[in-house]
């Protein structure tokens, strides 16, 4: 692990008050073994260390910074820099947009293609339409048509053709048609070396002139990953990279690598299985997750996507009122849901990533709350004060959960709505403020 044999390599810093050439050496010593070791190839690896050690032997170590602080910003930026610098944006000035997804097969592409449209659709305001180019599975045809329903996008598809290069003509005139301004076409993934594969997309590009081509890639591959980017790369002339599978523990070599074999900026990494599990790409946040600090801008940010500011003062409304009821509290669920599944999300932030690894986080930790919540009546959600003995017996028996586990539910909401309206009343808050010892 990267961030493991980093630790250590500071650790031969610790407690030096100046850096000097010897442990300077040391250190980038250390951090070229660590760099190799995540994928980084030689040359970027030496050139990096060799490029840090010149700014930190050349840097006033004030007497407020350690030299393993000022060397882990060295690193950061300089990181940052190799990945990129800034962070590059999709070009979605025409319409309808045309974005090309290609990959190898198992990369994620399909998935990434939903996770996209969900993204320019809430984030962007845009109207994109997928389209099933990926012709030899009928169940890729499926997989697509689900996640556009799940995200409410429409997906063009033509199950009787065998053309991927007329289906993806058909898919832009269908967009015009129908006032969508982003296109987006998943293909079917190909081996590098399979010659009629990489002819054909190809043929798709030179019919459909894409404005964007994004290549997606499996960041678990590694050293993988960075052959097979430059092979699709002098092939397609892609503009962008998408790494995928960066959940939790980061192999974020390969981001490294890419971006310098290839020269093509990285522009979304996937974080998970779900629809929300995609981020822009920033490359110091990058930076820092490969230095094991873990990711704690994106989760925030993936946090604020997902809270509706109007909802919020709606709720507040209702808890000022004493009218937060069991609908509220389902849709509450819901909201943490969305955010994608527990395990992708505290493996973000920083320390917790490593100990997730062996932890079983159940995706469905909610599942008991929400299978009693579906078992009361309209009225006793909006009205949980009519919830009496014979009331609960009967939820314990619809839903299938003991009555204990019933009567703690709802234990637990008199008490959570308790708390929740004295905190929204400024004059209760105050007064328990003062009981605090
Ligand atoms: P395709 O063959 O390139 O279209 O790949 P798919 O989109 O079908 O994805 C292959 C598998 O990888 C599926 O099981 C996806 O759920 C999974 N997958 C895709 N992206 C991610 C990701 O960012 N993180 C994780 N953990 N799994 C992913
Ligand atoms: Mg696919």
């Amino acid at each position: 692990n990267l961030s493991d044999k980093l630790d250590r390599a500071f650790k031969v810093l610790k407690g030096q008050g100046t850096i000097t050439e010897i442990n300077v050496a040391e250190t980038m010593k250390e951090i070229r073994k660590a760099l190799l070791d995540a994928d980084v190839n030689y040359k970027t690896a030496k050139s990096f260390t060799d490029d840090v050690k010149q700014k930190a032997l050349g840097a006033n170590v004030l007497t407020a910074v350690s030299p393993g602080q000022l060397l882990t910003k060295l690193m950061n930026d300089e990181l940052a820099a190799l990945m990129g610098g800034t962070t590059s944006e999709l070009t979605l000035t025409a319409s309808p947009t045309v974005i090309l997804i290609a990959g190898l097969n198992g990369a994620g592409k399909t998935t990434f293609t939903g996770k996209l449209a969900n993204f320019l659709k809430t984030q962007k305001n845009k109207k994109p339409l997928l389209v099933a180019d990926d012709i030899y599975r009928p169940a890729a045809i499926d997989q697509l048509e689900v996640l556009g329903e799940q995200i409410g996008v429409p997906v063009y598809t033509n199950r009787e053709s065998k053309d991927p290069i007329a289906i993806a003509k058909e898919g832009i005139a269908h967009a015009k048609q129908n006032g969508n301004n982003i296109v987006i076409i998943d293909t079917a993934g190909r081996l590098a070396i399979d010659e009629a594969m990489m002819v054909e997309i190809e043929q798709v590009k030179a019919a459909v002139n894409p404005h964007e081509i994004l290549f997606v890639v499996d960041s678990m591959t590694g050293q993988d990953a960075v052959n097979t980017a430059k092979v699709f790369n002098d092939r397609l002339d892609f503009t962008g990279v998408v790494l995928t599978k960066l959940d939790g523990d980061t192999r974020g070599g390969a981001a490294l690598s890419i971006k310098s074999v290839v020269n093509k900026p990285i522009k979304f990494i996937g974080t998970g299985e779900k629809m929300e599990a995609i981020d822009v790409f920033h490359p110091d946040r990058m930076a820092s997750r490969i230095l094991g600090m873990g990711d704690v801008v994106s989760l925030v940010e993936r946090a604020q996507m997902q809270f509706d500011e109007k909802e919020a003062a709606e709720l507040q409304k209702k808890i000022r009122k004493n009218k937060f009821d069991f609908n509220d509290f389902f849709n509450q669920i819901q909201q943490i849901k969305k955010m994608g599944n527990m395990k992708d999300l505290m493996g973000m932030i920083p320390g917790v990533g490593k100990m997730m690894k062996d932890v079983d986080v159940p995706d469905d930790a909610f599942k008991g709350i929400e299978a009693i919540i579906n078992s009361m009546t309209p009225a006793e959600k909006e009205n949980p004060d009519l919830i009496n003995p014979s009331r609960r017996n009967r939820i314990s028996k619809g839903s299938g959960r003991d009555i204990q586990e019933v009567n703690r539910l709802i234990k637990q909401f008199e008490d959570m709505r308790k708390v929740m309206k004295q905190m929204s009343n400024p004059a209760a808050m105050a007064a328990m403020m003062k009981r605090m010892p």
